[in-house]
This record gives C-alpha cells, sequence and structure tokens, in this order.
C-alpha cells in the first residue's frame, strides 16, 4: 500500500517425521502425501484471502540448492561438527528411531514427549532422557540406544553477537525477549542429521571438493557413514524461506536483493517455533553468510502466544473449535480476518468466543462501519444522482479532514511498530470520526451543509475502505467499487501518505450500493454437536466420514490385551463390579458396568480389551483408572472383545 517492493512468502516444512510415519502407514510415497497436506493447507490461506507471493514446500529443487549451499559454508567455516550420537534403536524394525519415532513420558513435566519436543510443556527434550518409550512403527518398546554417527550445527560460535542484536534490535516482541535470551544461553549444539529416507541427502562430496580446492583445515566426511542418513527437518524448514524466494524468483540474482544487507525480513510465527527462529536460524545466517551473499538477521519476528477455543485447545477430533473450511462457509472470509486480527493473541493465549465473535461482527464491522458507508452513499443517491458533490469547505469540515488524516497517519505508524490490533482500531476509528460528523452535522436537517458534509464523508469512506485493505480486503474491493475508484493498487502508490485521494472530484460518478456486512446470529453454529437428531440418512453418512479423528490421536489411546484377574461386588453402586485387569507391565483396576450382562464367575481369567491411559478418576468412592472395551448393540446387548487367537497380556491393540 505504500508502493514498497516487497514479496509474502510461505510454504509447508514437509521432511518430518510424522508424514514419514503416515507414509509408511498407508504404503504411499511420502511425496503424494506432501503434496495432499501442502494443497489442503495452501486451500485453506486461499479461502481466506491470504496473498502470497508464492506458497511452496520444502521439498522443492530450489530449497534442496539453497539447504546444500548452506550447509556447505557452515561445514566449511567449522560449525559444523561429526559426533558420535547414542541413538534409539528398534530391534524389532531393525532400525533406528529419529525424533518422533518415539514417544514416552517427558522427563521435565510427565507429558507426551514425542521425540525431541513435549506435547505438553513444549520443552525440548533429548530421546535418552524420555521415560516408558514406545516405537511408533511396531508399537513396541523393544529399544536399546545404539551408538551412530551424526553432524551437529554449533550454536555458540555467535552468542554474544545474538545477545546483543536480541537486547539493542528489538526483533522479537518484549514478552518474549526474557525466554529467548535464556534459549540462547543454554544453547550448545544440535544435531541436524537423522538416520531416514526422508529428506535431503548430506552434500559430501560437493564438500569434501572444496575442502580439497581451498585446502582446508577441515575434517572431510565420510560418505559411508552419510549413506543413509538425511539433514533433518529443521535445517532445511528456515531454509525453507530462501528457498521459496529462489523459487519465486526461479533462481536468478534477484532473490539476492530480498535476502542481502538491504532486505528487511519479518517472519510471523508461533510461540513453539520460537527457539528455532531466535537462535538457531540467525546462527545459520551469520555462519553461512559469505563473499557472495551476507544474510540479513531478522528485522522483526512476530511470535504470537496462542489462539485457545473457549479455554481449551482447538482439536479436530474432538470436535472442539471451528476450522477454516467450515468457518468459511458460515460466513465471509473478512468476518474471520477482521476478528482474528482484533484478537491477536500477541501478549498472551486468547480464547475465541462465538458470542464475543458476534457481538464484535454485529457492533464493529455492521454498525459501526457498514452503517457509515451505508448511509454516506444512500444520501449521495437521494441528493445528488449519485455524484460526488462540490464542497466548499468550512472550518469544521477542515477540522474532519484533518482529524481523519491524523488517524491515517497513526494507523501508518501503528503498522510500522508491529502493533497490529491497534493500526486496525485506528482503520475502525476513521468510521467513528465519520458517523459522529455526520450526526452532529446533521446533514438531513441542514440543507446548506449537505454538500460539504456528503462531500467529506465521502473522503472518508475512501480512506476507510484503504486502511481496512489489509483486514477485510473484499469490503475494501466492494468500498471501491461503490465509489467507483480503485482502493489498493500495489503499483507504487502511497495510498496512505495520501489517503483520502483517489479521484474523488466533484462530480464524480460513484457506483452501485452494495452490502457491505450483515448482522450474523452464531447459535445455529454454537450448539452445531447437538444437532443431530433428525438428520436425512445421506447426511448422516457424511457426518460419519466427516467426524474422523486424526491418526496421531488415535494412536494416543493405549489399548491393551489384559486378563481379568479379580472381580468383586462395587460396595456403592448396583450395576458396577469392582475389576482388577492384568495388562503385562501392571495391573489397572476399573469400575465396569457389566453387572447386568455378566456372573463374576464369567468374567475370571477372562482375556479382555482395555484402555490403558484413561485418565484416572474415582466412581463412587472407588479408583477407575482404566475400560474394559466392550461391544453393544441397538437393543443394548453387551459382549467383551476377545482376540481370536491367544495373545500374550499387554499386547497393543491398533
Ligand atoms: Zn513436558
Ligand atoms: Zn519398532
Amino acid at each position: 500500500m505504500k508502493g514498497v517492493e516487497n514479496e509474502f512468502i510461505c510454504g509447508g516444512d514437509v521432511h518430518g517425521t510424522p508424514l514419514e510415519l503416515e507414509a509408511l502407514e498407508r504404503g504411499e510415497d511420502p511425496r503424494d502425501i506432501k503434496d495432499e497436506q501442502n494443497r489442503k493447507v495452501r486451500e485453506a490461506y486461499e479461502s481466506l484471502n491470504v496473498d502470497f507471493s508464492i506458497f511452496s514446500d520444502t521439498h522443492s529443487e530450489y530449497n534442496r540448492k539453497q539447504t546444500h549451499d548452506m550447509f556447505e559454508e557452515l561445514y566449511c567455516s567449522g560449525l559444523i561438527n561429526e559426533k558420535t550420537q547414542n541413538m534409539a534403536y528398534c530391534k524389532d524394525d531393525e532400525r533406528f528411531l529419529p525424533d518422533r519415532y518415539i514417544e514416552g513420558e517427558c522427563p521435565h513435566c510427565g507429558g507426551l514427549a514425542r521425540g525431541d519436543q513435549c506435547d505438553d510443556c513444549g520443552k525440548l527434550v533429548e530421546p535418552e532422557n524420555i521415560e516408558n518409550t514406545e516405537c511408533q512403527i511396531c508399537g513396541n518398546n523393544n529399544i536399546e540406544f545404539r551408538d551412530t554417527d551424526h553432524l551437529f550445527l554449533d550454536l555458540t560460535e555467535y552468542k554474544d553477537e545474538l545477545k546483543n542484536w536480541i537486547e539493542e534490535e528489538n526483533p522479537v516482541p518484549e514478552n518474549m525477549k526474557k525466554q529467548i535470551l535464556h534459549d540462547l544461553d543454554e544453547a550448545e549444539d544440535r544435531s541436524i542429521t537423522r538416520d531416514q529416507d526422508w529428506g535431503f541427502n548430506i552434500p559430501v562430496e560437493r564438500v569434501n571438493k572444496r575442502i580439497e580446492e581451498e585446502n582446508l583445515d577441515i575434517d572431510k566426511l565420510d560418505s559411508k557413514t552419510y549413506d543413509g542418513k538425511v539433514l533433518y527437518v529443521w535445517f532445511d524448514a528456515p531454509i525453507g524461506y530462501i528457498g521459496f524466494t529462489r523459487e519465486l524468483f526461479e533462481d536468478g540474482e534477484e532473490w539476492k536483493e530480498h535476502w542481502n544487507q538491504d532486505a528487511e525480513v519479518t517472519y510471523s510465527i508461533g510461540k513453539d517455533n520460537a527457539i528455532f527462529h531466535a537462535v538457531i536460524w540467525p546462527t545459520m545466517l551469520l555462519g553461512a553468510s559469505n563473499d557472495d551473499i551476507e544474510y540479513s538477521l531478522p528485522d522483526y519476528e512476530f511470535i504470537q502466544q496462542y489462539l485457545m477455543w473457549e479455554e481449551g485447545a482447538f482439536s479436530k477430533s474432538r470436535n472442539r473449535g471451528v476450522f477454516i473450511d467450515e468457518a468459511v462457509q458460515h460466513y465471509p472470509a473478512d468476518y474471520w480476518r477482521f476478528y482474528i486480527a482484533k484478537m491477536l493473541p500477541t501478549n498472551h493465549d486468547t480464547n475465541f468466543a462465538w458470542e464475543d465473535f458476534e457481538s464484535e461482527v454485529n457492533n464493529v464491522l455492521n454498525n459501526t462501519v457498514g452503517n457509515f458507508v451505508n448511509r454516506t452513499l444512500s444520501l449521495v443517491e437521494k441528493w445528488f444522482d449519485n455524484e460526488v458533490p462540490v464542497g466548499a469547505l468550512k472550518a469544521r469540515d477542515k477540522e474532519v479532514i484533518e482529524e481523519a488524516e491524523k488517524t491515517v497517519k497513526k494507523y501508518d505508524e501503528e503498522f510500522e511498530d508491529k502493533n497490529i490490533q491497534e493500526a486496525l482500531d485506528a482503520a475502525v476509528e476513521l468510521a467513528r470520526i465519520g458517523d459522529r460528523y455526520l450526526s452532529e452535522e446533521e446533514p438531513w436537517n441542514n440543507e446548506e451543509r449537505r454538500e460539504e458534509t456528503i462531500h467529506v464523508a465521502l473522503q472518508i469512506i475512501r480512506a476507510l475502505g484503504a486502511t481496512l485493505f489489509p483486514f477485510t480486503p473484499e469490503a475494501s474491493g466492494k468500498i471501491g467499487d461503490m465509489l467507483n475508484t480503485n482502493i489498493h493498487t500495489s503499483e507504487g502508490v502511497n495510498e496512505l501518505l495520501d489517503p483520502l485521494a483517489g479521484g474523488l472530484e466533484p462530480g464524480h460518478r460513484l457506483g452501485e450500493r452494495e452490502i457491505l456486512f450483515e448482522k450474523i446470529d452464531v447459535s445455529e453454529h454454537k450448539d452445531q454437536t447437538e444437532e443431530t437428531s433428525d438428520e436425512e440418512p445421506e447426511d448422516e453418512i457424511k457426518k460419519f466420514n466427516q467426524d474422523t479423528v486424526s491418526f496421531d490421536d488415535f494412536m494416543e489411546m493405549d489399548m491393551r490385551m489384559g486378563e481379568i484377574v479379580s472381580v468383586e461386588e462395587h460396595p456403592n453402586a448396583d450395576k458396577l463390579y469392582k475389576v482388577k485387569v492384568d495388562i503385562g507391565e501392571a495391573t489397572l483396576q476399573t469400575c465396569a458396568g457389566l453387572k447386568n450382562h455378566y456372573e463374576k464367575e464369567e468374567l475370571q481369567n477372562e482375556t479382555v480389551v482395555v484402555l490403558a491411559n484413561l485418565e484416572p478418576s474415582e466412581l463412587r468412592g472407588e479408583k477407575s483408572e482404566c475400560m474394559i472395551l466392550v461391544a453393544e448393540d441397538e437393543e443394548k446387548n453387551i459382549s467383551l472383545l476377545s482376540p481370536n487367537t491367544e495373545m500374550e497380556k499387554g499386547g497393543k491393540v491398533r
């Protein structure tokens, strides 16, 4: 909008273990799965009118080239070292289990640690420190730790420089600084290679050739050691930013203008990615700089906290939340963009609530913005044959124009200061200024003031359309159509410097009036989960297919074969037995509602399936820490589930 040349790049980081695991599970090529996943993400962004210069993924040839360029530079500068690492190895699958191939208890909080990071506390963990590990390929615990050689990125070399950068240049939000300085202080080195197939290979030959040619005092890499290993996802994922830029410019030289010292680079990430972007990535940028290109450190990183769903995490499998594909079916993308910008979790996690969404859309978008625009334009139709009236501006009119100009200036400054919410407030303030002005001047009662008040109100609508563009681009487009002018052109026009311009000269003919925003009623979406009773059968089948759980969520359920070792009456409940089930590693107790279906003796020593990691609770004073699974038909007949061949206790159900 200010005519500054810029590129907005994004893409998927696709070399993660979850994707390789899913490919293994589905017996498919990881490339197909990454295409499918990336397409979904791209479509979600498109449906919200997010307009990237490029949306790619990290598996491209451009990114491979950039990754190998940076690897070579880092290795030949002595910032990558070989170390022997003790890695998890599954004896059943006869392979190493990098990162997310093993899961277990987090050594910090006891939560679910997947490979190198804990899902619950978000801390990085070393796989050796995870307790009760489980192989994610076969589900067994037949795991040992074996030595294997890997490459490590040295994170100590630029500590002082980066500390200075964070403290002096303020590249991260104030509330994240302390954590990041702590992470920086603790940083030592991080392994950047993995024993797996999916990913970029290690450019051994290229590196060795350079060492030879330049006679460097660096050990050559042994090609045998790195056969069957790849660069780990987090190494090539941030490099993707540059890879995407190279792809955008088809590898010419122009991409460098967006990454060298003259460039201003701004990132937008979630708080769980802070360490990668504020410690590791800057180290890589500094270390990989050379005569050809000196990379720019991040100028600013928007590090967002989490948006929660009515105080819990969003979860597709539990139908908690509203997801982009449904969201844009319910309401226009503008409404969501506006509300998310308004709720942006900059300083702390924020909660989405339907009522609040409704009230903001109705009060701000509809009543404040929409009504001001509609009111003004209907008066132009009525009195001026839909043409901009001549205005001999009086002192009061000039004052209002000045106030609007100041507000646009504030808007610009807030954006420059990275205060997105305040910028949105300033845009909306323009509508308030205009509305107040109309109410004070009452052009409908004051025929003498009509021409100039409507003239000024139209100029304010022009500014409103321009400033709302980043938040509600569709509405801005409509305002442009209604004013019969261009609201946003990226052709080097500084709309913000002269926001009230735009060809709205006296006599300019306006376009047709349209509805900008509509009032919404969220009640139908709020209780959607309860509305399942009288649907058409066709809808039910559709629902059955839609209401899916993710593979990850399913794998979180620890279901095992167990043997019932004791059955007692529950002292305080008529329908319950107190049952103990031996699942091999442990004996778990449950309160089971089986009394109307089985005699105690019938249950004794039966092999059953239990959900072993059920959150423990008490049922009428008795502990219940697992669940015996049964089948139930429409007549409420119940049957225990048993395997059809003999199975060991503790065997996993999957
Ligand atoms: Zn943890
Ligand atoms: Zn295994």
